[in-house]
């Protein structure tokens, strides 16, 4: 666990772009900083400002107290004395990452990493295709000059950036490859790696099992899509997948339960058997999950014992 919070630490501190503060960081991530070693250093952040120790809301200036000691003057709190250690930051050695990244990547070109301003970064080439590592994919959608700057002839371009709340599938079109530097990369050894085997330089949209086809739903209806309940897709589990599968099967048109659990080929009664929590599944976040998908993408006439599920609705598959 403890390398898999150290990369989620690395990947905050990099997606942020600017030091934390160390009373900031959850209790996993303060662990993490030992398996970081260097790679996250102490640092100090301009001090003439902080956030108001006392509420935690405004960000206030910075004064002497006359007596050696310091003050900040928020607009709610008024005068708040400003300990030394509210100030204690960390910062992510980002030239280590960017090394490190190169590694991970098999870059062996001679030619140094160039900046391109920003929080753009060309590692290199891995295998004649241009790396770009980015602190924030919309920065490289909206502007594709970025891209005419680092195309080669014969090789497509793979970007590297923190993964956006709210996206799914392939950001770009043909040529170019992203990959999620939380989903693709791991730390490991002292090191970063690449986590399973890189697509084919052929292959152009990163393929993502959870990407919504049917509906909400993925090609195998393992995965939904539904940003209210969760920001990262849901998984279910066979029996789940199963029963929505039955369930889309019916276009939306209301059904027993006894015709979908036939067709889901289920001994179960009702849909909503397979979606239950169980007393020792209490407080887990993913069947809380399922059991809400269901809740938001079926529609019981509880009296007539009829299901439907509006999303499938005029489906053709
Ligand atoms: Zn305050």
């Amino acid at each position: 666990m403890a390398a898999h919070d150290a990369w989620a630490l690395v990947c905050r501190l990099f997606s942020g772009g600017t030091p934390v503060l160390r009373g900031t960081l959850s209790p996993h991530h303060v662990a993490a900083l030992s398996v970081l070693g260097k790679a996250v250093k102490p640092t100090t952040m301009d001090q003439s400002f902080v956030l108001c120790p006392h509420c935690q809301q405004h960000r206030a200036q910075v004064w002497g107290d006359g007596r050696g000691g310091r003050m900040c003057r928020c607009p709610d709190c008024g005068p708040v004395a400003v300990e030394a250690n509210d100030g204690t930051a960390l910062a992510l050695d980002e030239d280590w990452l960017r090394q490190k990244m190169r590694l991970a990547l098999g870059i062996e070109s001679r030619d140094g990493i160039d900046d391109l301003g920003d929080g753009v970064w060309r590692l290199g080439d891995a295998r004649r295709s241009p790396v770009l590592l980015a602190r924030d994919l919309t920065r490289v959608l909206q502007e594709p000059a970025l891209l005419d700057r680092v195309r080669v002839a014969g090789g497509d371009i793979r970007v590297i950036t923190p993964r956006p709340r709210t996206m799914r599938g392939s950001p770009f079109g043909p040529g170019v490859e992203w990959l999620a530097l939380e989903e693709r990369f791991t730390f490991y050894g002292g090191g970063v790696v690449l986590v399973g085997t890189p697509s084919p330089a052929a292959q152009q949209t990163v393929a993502d099992p959870a990407t919504p086809v049917y509906g909400p739903f993925s090609a195998d209806i393992k995965w939904a899509t539904l940003p209210d309940i969760s920001g990262t897709p849901i998984r279910f589990t066979d029996g789940q997948a199963k029963v929505f599968e039955a369930m889309w099967s019916f276009k939306g048109e209301a059904t027993t339960a006894e015709r979908i659990m036939r067709r889901a080929d289920l001994d179960s009664a009702k849909p909503s058997d397979l979606f239950k929590i169980k007393a020792k599944d209490k407080g887990k976040p993913e069947p809380a999950a399922q059991h809400a998908a269901y809740g938001a993408l079926v529609v019981t006439q509880q009296r007539a014992g009829l299901y439907s599920m509006p999303c499938a609705t005029g489906a053709l598959a």
